[in-house]
């Protein structure tokens, strides 16, 4: 028979918009040892807002045209970013209020996970993404851009670096909050992210995660969690959760003891393989949901 506290657990769950797929997971998260979390859209709001564009050898506008029309193939939220900044018209040329990339040719677009898209652009051969891409393609550039902790996309026009955005998320205001009550409750805490380290340092430092590591591949995630949880094997009670929302997370959420996907920003995927859902997105409830696992096991033993 199932013990009627379990019930309990997960109706309090659902009071508090967590939903739990099953009181077994309940009893996991009273065993955890290491959360695992994902930074864009999980600590940070992943909402994208261009601070900044800076054009090489064309004009600011014409390249914020060009670089927003090849991102109507691409949901990212960056994506979203540059379509509205360049459909705003930007800080630069506010009066005009032009949407000109709504009306250029777009060929052969390519859009590569973790780097950005290739494609090509009113006849012109265009890259917009990260350093990476930029490498992957041979394409020389500042190094120093690297180092900025902000998301900088770069751009390339026919093989050649034609500038850069300047992008900035905000880390949500409850985040360093859960991370401190994580720690407190001897919890080890660790942040993955496919954006740069730059970035990535800037917000573990921000809400006090003991561990991060940027600039990852979705295939560098699983590599990591699994390393965590080898680290975790001499004791079968240790058990590893991994929190996130991309459709990039869904092989971790997949292979964490508990995957916990953000529910209102998060791709179907993830939420499809998650076995708990933060409905409203507040990495609070992270804490909130191991509090009612630990509170439905006192009733049940
Ligand atoms: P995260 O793990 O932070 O969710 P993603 O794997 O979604 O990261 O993306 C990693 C990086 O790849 C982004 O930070 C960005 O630099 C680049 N990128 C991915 N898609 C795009 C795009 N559509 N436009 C520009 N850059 C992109
Ligand atoms: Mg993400």
């Amino acid at each position: 028979s199932i013990p009627l506290g379990y019930f309990g657990g997960i109706g309090a769950a659902s009071r508090h918009g967590i939903l739990v797929k099953g009181s077994v997971f309940l009893d996991l998260l009273t065993q955890l040892k290491t959360v695992v979390m994902d930074k864009t859209g999980t600590m940070t709001k992943g909402v994208f807002a261009v601070q900044d564009v800076q054009a090489i050898g064309i004009e600011p506008k014409q390249l914020a045209q060009l670089t927003a029309a090849l991102e109507t193939k691409s949901t990212h939220p960056i994506a979203t970013a540059i379509i509205e900044y360049a459909g705003r018209g930007g800080e630069i040329w506010e009066e005009q209020k032009e949407k000109e990339y709504e009306t250029f040719s777009v060929e052969n677009v390519e859009e590569i996970p973790g780097h950005g898209l290739k494609g090509t652009v009113e006849g012109r051969t265009m890259l917009v993404g990260n350093a990476k891409l930029l490498q992957k393609f041979g394409v020389e550039f500042d190094e120093a851009l690297t180092k900025i902790p902000y998301t900088i996309v770069m751009t390339a026009l026919d093989g050649k670096f034609s500038g850069y955005f300047t992008i900035a998320d905000e880390i949500k205001s409850d985040a360093a909050e859960v991370i401190k009550r994580l720690k407190s409750e001897g919890i080890r805490t660790v942040m993955l992210s496919g954006d740069k380290s730059a970035v990535v340092e800037e917000v573990g430092r921000a809400v006090g995660v003991d561990e991060w590591h940027g600039d990852l591949l979705p295939e560098d995630k699983v590599t990591q969690v699994e390393r965590l949880q080898k680290s975790l094997a001499e004791s079968p009670k240790a058990k590893l959760a991994f929190v996130g929302d991309g459709v990039n997370d869904a092989p971790v959420v997949a292979l964490a003891d508990v995957g916990m996907a953000m529910g209102g920003l998060g791709s179907d995927a993830t939420i499809e393989t998650a076995d708990v859902i933060i409905q409203n997105d507040e990495p609070a409830k992270i804490a909130t949901a191991i509090a009612i696992g630990r509170a439905t096991r006192r009733i049940v033993w």
